[in-house]
């Protein structure tokens, strides 16, 4: 992406730099367009013209809804918030360490809460992996539970305490974890599943980890149920030792503290229907640790085209909008 020559590298500057819409609606252009042309979102035609009073297009060929923003057909879509606000928003989640809640963002940006809380869970989509790659090589699997009681609980008092998820809202994550190499740093896939069942997370393990890894997980029964003829499987048993040379999930273990430390910390009630969506954040910042802030921001904001959550698709079910 070809940036302007002060684009900027910490907090302080994006919001200097974005406070100007010229700047962030530039920006935007070459987010859109890269090679500088516009085109119709209807029919691909760049016979547009620009109507610069109201920042709009006009396509030549559509006879209905010929006029089109910037935003139409990016997560921005029919939202009110300028530009400047959105890049902020963005810049500002996809470097908090420890994530960011709504009512800091709406501080920082000068909206309410409730506006701040539907822009981050819009950034949140953005954040989702496009990647269709299954992880290949060395792979951690392990799961863990979030919410209710269970999220202040030590790992072997759960094991014992908690089978499955309870009706007292906990809900079990699963995560799968490709070790570094010398290439590639790791990088984690998490996910809400069912229960610790054997068939659910076997279904993610099969959908998520490329044929011929080497997989490593703790003693849990439902691992034993991995393939062989797909996969090399090795378990260290917690209830003897946590490491077994190569073999342990200290890499997810990390993972699921940086997890739990954000939301416990930022994030206090997070809704069991939206837990997707932090993980999609979480595992964001961790996957792309290797990037400095500007790399990071400049990474979510390529997620931000193709997709689009609606207010009432969030909010059908009347859901919590405290965090
Ligand atoms: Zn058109």
């Amino acid at each position: 992406m070809e940036a302007a020559n002060e684009f900027p590298e910490t907090l302080q500057s994006a919001m200097e730099y974005f406070a100007d819409e010229s700047n962030a609606f530039a920006f935007m252009r070459q987010v859109r367009w890269p090679d500088g042309v516009a085109a119709c979102p209807r029919c691909q035609s760049s016979e547009v013209s620009f109507i610069s009073t109201r920042k709009v297009w006009e396509c030549k060929y559509c006879k209905v809804g010929k006029q089109f923003s910037i935003k139409v057909g990016t997560i921005f879509e029919d939202s009110p918030i300028r530009l400047g606000k959105w890049w902020c928003a963005i810049w500002l989640i996809s470097n908090a360490k420890n994530g960011i809640s709504s009512c800091e963002i709406g501080r920082a940006l000068g909206v309410t809460q409730k506006t701040a809380w539907f822009m981050l869970q819009r950034i949140r989509l953005a954040l989702q992996s496009g990647s269709i790659m299954k992880l290949r090589g060395t792979i951690e699997a392990d799961e863990t539970f979030v919410g209710g009681k269970a999220v202040n609980m030590h790992k072997r008092e759960r094991a014992e305490k908690i089978k499955g998820r309870g009706a007292s809202g906990k809900a079990v994550v699963m995560g799968v974890l490709s070790r570094a190499t010398r290439k590639n740093a790791s990088k984690v896939h998490a996910m809400v599943v069912k229960n610790t069942d054997r068939e659910s997370l076997l279904a993610e393990i099969e959908k998520r980890v490329a044929k011929g890894s080497a997989i490593y997980t703790d003693a849990h029964h439902a691992y034993g149920g991995l393939d062989e003829a797909i996969y090399t499987h090795e378990a260290v048993d917690h209830a003897i030792e946590y490491v077994r040379g190569k073999v342990h999930t200290n890499g997810l273990e990390n993972f699921w503290c940086l997890l739990k430390r954000a939301l416990k910390g930022t994030y206090v009630s997070v809704n069991a229907e939206h837990l997707f969506r932090y993980l999609d954040e979480q595992s964001f910042r961790f996957n792309e640790r290797k990037l400095n802030d500007a790399g990071r921001f400049l990474k979510a904001v390529a997620g931000i085209i193709g997709r689009r959550l609606t207010y009432l698709a969030l909010t059908s079910n009347g859901q919590c909008l405290q965090t």
